[in-house]
């Protein structure tokens, strides 16, 4: 099964696929975190990468999409995958679709997380990350997903590892133009959704992202 998804940065989109993935034989994939991933690790993509993301700007598109085909290319792909932050822009989405096409690999489903700007703000400033797991959900603000304290500080509550904030997640300015791009229906992320949802590739399927983490799961799972 190959799978989309979009969502405002703070909908729950990273959580949501990571739902999926223990349930459907997909490799979900983050742009995200295949860009903070080389930026923890030195590498000259890293390097390049870093400033855009921490301005909150896309990273240019002469480095992302290549990147992305490429890793579609791996062999943890060749059984489905779940891809989370791309694409972002109408660029991204035309390129995706048809090389998709080209190689006759199917896109199952596009999903989309839908979330009131004011409440993904609040929701990515309380966010924190485990040092362990990126996909160990933790935030201050959810009882379900609420850190745990040990020895006067607050812990994974997954795993008890250390947690952490993006640097990008406390910077205001940088979310609201993280969310200038998404919300931008000509030239951002909407205008992907847009493409995707009437280019007929995939099963277009949209979830309201207010609702509680098992709410949107149930929703989403309810479509696939
Ligand atoms: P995310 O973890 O999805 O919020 O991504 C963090 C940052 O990585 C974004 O704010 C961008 O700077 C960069 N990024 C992730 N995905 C893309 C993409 N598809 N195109 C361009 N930049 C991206």
């Amino acid at each position: 099964m190959n799978i989309l998804i979009f969502g405002p940065n703070g909908s729950g989109k990273g959580t949501q696929g990571a739902i999926v993935q223990k349930k459907y034989p997909v490799t979900h994939i983050e742009s995200g975190g295949i860009f903070r991933e080389n930026i923890k690790g030195g590498t000259e993509l890293g390097k390049k990468a870093k400033e855009y993301i921490d301005r909150g700007d896309l990273v240019p598109d002469d480095i992302t999409i290549p990147m992305i085909l490429d890793r579609l290319k791996k062999d943890d792909c060749k059984n489905g995958w779940l891809l989370d932050g791309f694409p972002r822009n109408p660029a991204q989405a035309e390129t995706l679709d048809k090389a998709l096409k080209s190689a006759g690999i199917k896109l199952d489903y596009v999903i989309e997380i839908t979330l009131d700007r004011q409440i993904a703000k609040d929701r990515i400033m309380g966010r924190r990350l485990c040092v362990n797991d990126n996909n160990h959900p933790n935030h201050i603000a959810f009882p379900a997903i609420k850190p745990v304290e040990k020895d006067g500080k607050l812990v994974c509550r997954v795993c008890g590892g250390d947690l952490n904030t993006r640097a990008d997640d406390q910077d205001e300015a940088a979310i609201n133009k993280r969310h200038d791009i998404y919300y931008d229906e000509k030239t951002g992320t909407m205008a992907a959704v847009n493409y995707f949802k009437n280019s007929g590739s995939g099963k277009f399927v949209s979830v309201d992202g207010s609702k509680s983490i098992d709410e949107v799961t149930k929703e989403l799972m309810s479509h696939l």
